[in-house]
C-alpha cells in the first residue's frame, strides 16, 4: 500500500509544479469524483448529499461535502499549496558580457539556496491574455516541460571559502542561464508557445522556476522517497485522499489548500484571507441556516492543519529537542509551540491522538529546541478568520525548503488513513 500511494503521490507532484498547477490537479480529481465547481462570481445552490469545490485565485482551493442527515459541525483540514522558488521578473531577460541571456529573478518564500544550483530547472506558472473582447482576460497554466534554465556555481578557485559558508545574494548569485546570445527576446517566446498563445497578447504573468529531477525513492530498503514540493504538497495530497475516501457522514467536511503560505499567508487567497470563512458562511447560508446556526455548528468544529515538519537530520542530532525526535517513517508529527506559533493545545492534541488511535496510525512529537525560533504555518493565522479547536500536525521530511526534499515512504499512507478517519 504504501508503494502505490507514494507512487500516486509522486504523480501528483509531478503534475503540479506550482500552486496553480496543483490546485488544477485536485479540481480534476474531484470533477472525477463527481463534485461540483462552484464560482465566487455566482449564486450557490447547496444541496444535503451534496459535493463541491471553489477556488480563489486558480491557487488556492476548498472542497466540502454536506451531509445527507442532520450537520453536527465542520471537520476540516487544511495545508497549503505553494513552496518556496524563484519568481520571473517583469522584463525577465538580462544580457552577460554579450555571450548569454540570463532570467532576472526574485526569492519566493524562504528557501535553501545552495541546491538550486547546478541541476535543469524550468519555467512553469499562468499567463493571462486577453479573451476576445477588451476587458475580459483567460489565465491558462504553462509548463515549460524540458530542461530550459540553470544556476551554474562558481567555480571553487574564484571563490576558495566558498565551503566555509557563503552568502548568496539573491539579486547576483541567483540569476538562471537561459541562452547564448542568439535566445535574445525569445524567453516570452518560449512561454507563449508553451501556453499556445501569441506572445503580444500575454498581458501578465506569474512564472516560477522549479526543478526538473524527478521524484525518487531509494534507502537500502527504498524507504526514502524525495522530491520538490514535498512541503506542502505531500499533505494536500495526503488530505485530499483521505477526504476522498472517508464516509463524511454527520460533518460538513472541508479540504482545504491555500496559497501563500511560504510568504505569511496575508493574501486574497492565504490563510490571513476571508476565503474559508466566505466559502463556509456562503454554505451554511444556502443551505439554510442562520448565523447563529453556523456559530454553533463552528463551536461543534474540528480542523487540522497539516505542514510538514522537521525529522531528527542524522549528521545535525544535535539540532532537535532532547526528547521530542520525529524520525522519517515513524508517523505523523503533533507540533508545539508555547508561544502558539503551532495552535496545538492540549485539547486538539488529544483529540487528534484519538483520530490516530482510531486510524490505526502511528504519532510523533514536535517541539523546538527551547534556545531556537522555529518556522510558523497557516493553522493560527487561519483561525484569526475561523477561530475553531485546531491542531497544527505534519508529516516528518528533512531538508525542508530545499527544491529536493526528503520523508518516509510509510508516512503519506499514514496521514492518508489519518485524514480518512477525522472525514468519517
Ligand atoms: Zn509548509
Amino acid at each position: 500500500m504504501y508503494n502505490e500511494i507514494s507512487k500516486q503521490l509522486i504523480e501528483f507532484i509531478e503534475k503540479s509544479p506550482t500552486c496553480f498547477h496543483a490546485v488544477q490537479t485536485m479540481s480534476e480529481m474531484l470533477k472525477d469524483e463527481g463534485f461540483t465547481e462552484l464560482r465566487e462570481n455566482r449564486k450557490w445552490k447547496i444541496e444535503n448529499g451534496g459535493k463541491y469545490f471553489v477556488t480563489r485565485n486558480g491557487s488556492s482551493l476548498i472542497a466540502f461535502t454536506i451531509p445527507e442527515q442532520e450537520m453536527k459541525g465542520m471537520r476540516i483540514m487544511a495545508s497549503h499549496s505553494d513552496s518556496p522558488s524563484f519568481k520571473i521578473k517583469e522584463n525577465p531577460e538580462m544580457e552577460a558580457d554579450g555571450h548569454y541571456i540570463k532570467l532576472n529573478v526574485e526569492r519566493y518564500g524562504g528557501m535553501l539556496c545552495a541546491p538550486w544550483f547546478d541541476r535543469p530547472l524550468s519555467v512553469a506558472g499562468r499567463v493571462i491574455v486577453r479573451d476576445g473582447e477588451p476587458g475580459t482576460f483567460r489565465s491558462i497554466l504553462v509548463n515549460v516541460d524540458r530542461n530550459l534554465v540553470m544556476i551554474p556555481n562558481l567555480a571553487i578557485h574564484m571563490n576558495r571559502e566558498v565551503n566555509d559558508g557563503y552568502k548568496y545574494n539573491a539579486q547576483k548569485d541567483m540569476l538562471p542561464l537561459y541562452g547564448d546570445i542568439t535566445a535574445k527576446e525569445t524567453f516570452m517566446k518560449t512561454i507563449a508557445e508553451s501556453a499556445g498563445v501569441n506572445p503580444e497578447d500575454i498581458l501578465g504573468h506569474d512564472l516560477f522556476l522549479y526543478n526538473r529531477q524527478r521524484a525518487s525513492i531509494w534507502g537500502a530498503s527504498g524507504e526514502f522517497l524525495s522530491s520538490g514540493r514535498l512541503d506542502d504538497l505531500q499533505c494536500a495530497f495526503s488530505s485530499l485522499k483521505g477526504f476522498l475516501s472517508g464516509e463524511k457522514k454527520e460533518y460538513m467536511a472541508v479540504h482545504c489548500v491555500l496559497d501563500n503560505e511560504e510568504v505569511g499567508s496575508g493574501t486574497k487567497q492565504g490563510a490571513a484571507s476571508t476565503f474559508l470563512y466566505d466559502t463556509l458562511t456562503r454554505a451554511h447560508e444556502s443551505l439554510g441556516f442562520s448565523r447563529e446556526d453556523y456559530l454553533i455548528h463552528l463551536a461543534d468544529s474540528f480542523m487540522v492543519s497539516a505542514d510538514n515538519a522537521h525529522a531528527v537530520h542524522p549528521n545535525h542530532t544535535d539540532k532537535a529537542d532532547p526528547v521530542n525526535r520525529p524520525c522519517l517513517n515513524g508517523g505523523i508529527v503533533i507540533k508545539f509551540n508555547a508561544n502558539q506559533k503551532y495552535c496545538t493545545d492540549g485539547v486538539s492534541a488529544a483529540i487528534f491522538r484519538d483520530i490516530c488511535s482510531a486510524a490505526g496510525v502511528p504519532v510523533q512529537t514536535f517541539v523546538n529546541r527551547s534556545d531556537m525560533s522555529g518556522g510558523s504555518t497557516l493553522g493560527n493565522i487561519s483561525n484569526t478568520q475561523v477561530a475553531l479547536n485546531t491542531v497544527d500536525i505534519g508529516l516528518p521530511q528533512l531538508a525542508m525548503h530545499s527544491p529536493y526534499e526528503t520523508a518516509g515512504v510509510k508516512d503519506t499512507g499514514y496521514l492518508v488513513k489519518a485524514a480518512a478517519e477525522l472525514f468519517r
